[in-house]
């Protein structure tokens, strides 16, 4: 997945992430979680990120190579396992558990798109979910409005339950405005 659909993808997951009360909805976090989303791609000078900070990803991507070490599942797991140690939950709750979810969605998307050393330690093999998606490719950006239509709806059925007196009310008002016009004035 090239790095604009990453970003796109590490916030969306960062906003559904807030909606479920995880992390602040604050534009720290919706930073940290870009920034997140294209941290595993310092594994190349090819990327967003990479081409930027290339005294970095050069060393990385010669000792290691592309969707290796920094694609593992256990780079955010880890982190956060220390994070939650020294910190306790709150720390996860803050800019540094949406970075880590846009860590995550970075992987996932991986997976989706080619494949990546997601179980490394355990295993050295790409993990690949559905092989049918190249980088860049239309179905790239199928499967990114895909995601984006289903955190959406996760989105907004977290965001309905917060609000059930104010949307009850407010679509009994709508209710009565449309069978009672008249009664609507009294409310
Ligand atoms: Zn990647």
């Amino acid at each position: 997945m090239i790095g604009r659909s990453h970003i796109v993808l590490g916030v969306a997951c960062a906003i559904t992430a807030s909606s479920m009360g995880y992390v602040p909805l604050t534009f720290a976090s919706l930073g940290a979680a870009a920034l997140g989303s294209l941290a595993p791609d310092l594994d190349t000078e090819r990327s967003l990120l990479g081409c930027r900070m290339v005294w970095l990803s050069r060393p990385i991507s010669r000792l290691f190579g592309h969707r290796t070490v920094t694609h593992s599942l256990f780079v955010p797991l880890l982190t956060g396992g220390v994070l939650a140690h020294y910190s306790g939950i709150g720390g996860l709750r803050s800019a540094w558990g949406a970075f880590l979810i846009g860590y995550i969605s970075h992987i996932l998307a991986d997976l989706m798109t080619g494949g990546c050393w997601a179980l490394y330690p355990l295993s050295r093999n790409r993990v690949s979910l559905w092989p049918y998606a190249k980088t860049g490719s239309m179905r790239e950006y199928l499967l990114l409005i895909s995601s984006l239509g289903l955190l959406s709806c996760v989105t907004y059925h977290y965001l309905s339950r917060q609000l059930p007196q104010s949307g009850q009310k407010l679509h009994h008002s709508a209710f009565i405005a449309l069978t009672r016009p008249g009664d609507y004035e009294q409310l």
